[in-house]
């Protein structure tokens, strides 16, 4: 059971809301796409309804509102540290597809139950709720059905602008009081149940395909521009950067921002050495990361199925694609021996 409101109704769900919490959904941004007259869907702060974009998949994931792409962890003069205030100071709702909502378990796995508690993103995750946003299509590259990711687990809301208005279902009481005046009403937030792509992973997939001819191809097509990283909501790298204040030398702030496995300098160390040289090198690891070893350790795949990395690429390299090349690839280092 849930409920059907119309926009304004809508729109009082929202204002409630806003008193405590920041609404962070997809928005587009018009003419500020990858290429000359096209958009951008990326996630913002909004403060009505009729900004949200439903109908169409985010280039970028809700990822920022967890882990900015640049925040800064502390100021430091020559005697003093101090920390940061936070991003934010209230709570957070986030819209997002079922498919991110993955995301967010895995972000959670990586940054809280991975053997210790980041502070930075603990104090970002608090008091945050989550309105998945129903799929009444698959869109371009989706694989979550694959990934089994299309239908969520946990959530507070769940919403679709269908037949009539706005079909809400509520699983948080301060909204189902706002709400509950309402006649209640059959309703059913769509998720898709199946995707024109479709990826295997084999089960037999072991580290010896780290030996199959298959990465050499993406030596040449990738250029490592790192875009797949970027757009990923399981991607959760980052590298620590400390500016020193151009009037002051001495004092600055130290910062952590988004990092990425695919671009130069990710595996340099000390001495001038560098574990993975080669783009194909840096496509293998970022496949096994994605698809192997994460699942080794947590139970369950890392990637979610979004295709995002997939429409971003500009060398139109499909990271579907290149799931379903591991089965050959394991029959050819099977046959090697
Ligand atoms: S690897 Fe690609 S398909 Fe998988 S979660 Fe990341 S962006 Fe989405
Ligand atoms: S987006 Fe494409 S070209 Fe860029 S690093 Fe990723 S796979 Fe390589």
């Amino acid at each position: 059971m849930g409920y059907i409101l119309d926009e304004s109704s809508m729109q009082k769900v929202l204002d409630a809301l806003k008193k405590d919490y920041i609404i962070y959904a997809p928005k587009r941004k018009e003419g500020e796409g990858m290429y000359s007259d096209t958009d951008c869907i990326r996630y913002e702060v909004v403060d009505k309804v009729a900004e949200i974009e439903f109908f169409e998949k985010s280039n970028y994931s809700f990822k920022e509102v967890l882990l900015p792409i640049s925040q800064t962890l502390y100021y430091f003069t020559e005697d003093e540290v101090k920390e940061a205030e936070p991003e934010r100071k209230k709570g957070a709702v986030i819209f997002l597809r079922s498919c991110d909502l993955h995301g967010v378990k895995r972000l959670d796995q990586m940054y809280l139950q991975n053997g210790f508690v980041d502070y930075y993103y603990k104090r970002l995750r608090e008091a945050v709720k989550f309105v998945v946003i129903g799929c009444g299509k698959s869109y371009d590259n989706c694989f979550c059905v694959s990934m089994g990711t299309n239908v969520p687990e946990d959530f507070d809301l769940a919403l679709y602008p269908g037949e009539g208005g706005y079909h809400l279902e509520s699983r948080w009481d301060e909204i189902t009081s706002i709400v509950g005046q309402l006649e209640e009403k059959e309703i059913r937030i769509p998720f898709v149940e199946e995707n024109d792509v479709k990826v295997k992973i084999p089960n037999n997939l072991s580290i010896d395909i780290i030996k199959s001819s298959m990465w050499e191809e993406y030596n040449s097509r990738c250029i490592n521009c790192g875009r797949c990283n970027f757009v990923c909501p399981t991607c959760t790298c980052f590298s620590m950067q400390d500016i020193f204040y151009t009037d002051n030398g001495k004092a600055g702030e130290r910062r952590r921002v988004h990092a990425s496995c695919m671009v130069d300098g990710y595996t340099e160390v000390a001495g001038g050495g560098s574990y993975r040289r080669k783009n194909g090198e840096r496509m293998r690891f970022k496949v096994l990361h994605k698809v192997y070893d994460y699942k080794k350790r947590n139970g369950y795949h890392m990637c979610v199925g979004c295709g995002r990395c997939d429409d971003v690429c500009p060398e139109y390299i499909s990271f579907s694609n290149c799931i379903n090349k591991l089965e050959d690839a394991m029959k050819e280092v099977s046959n090697n021996g």
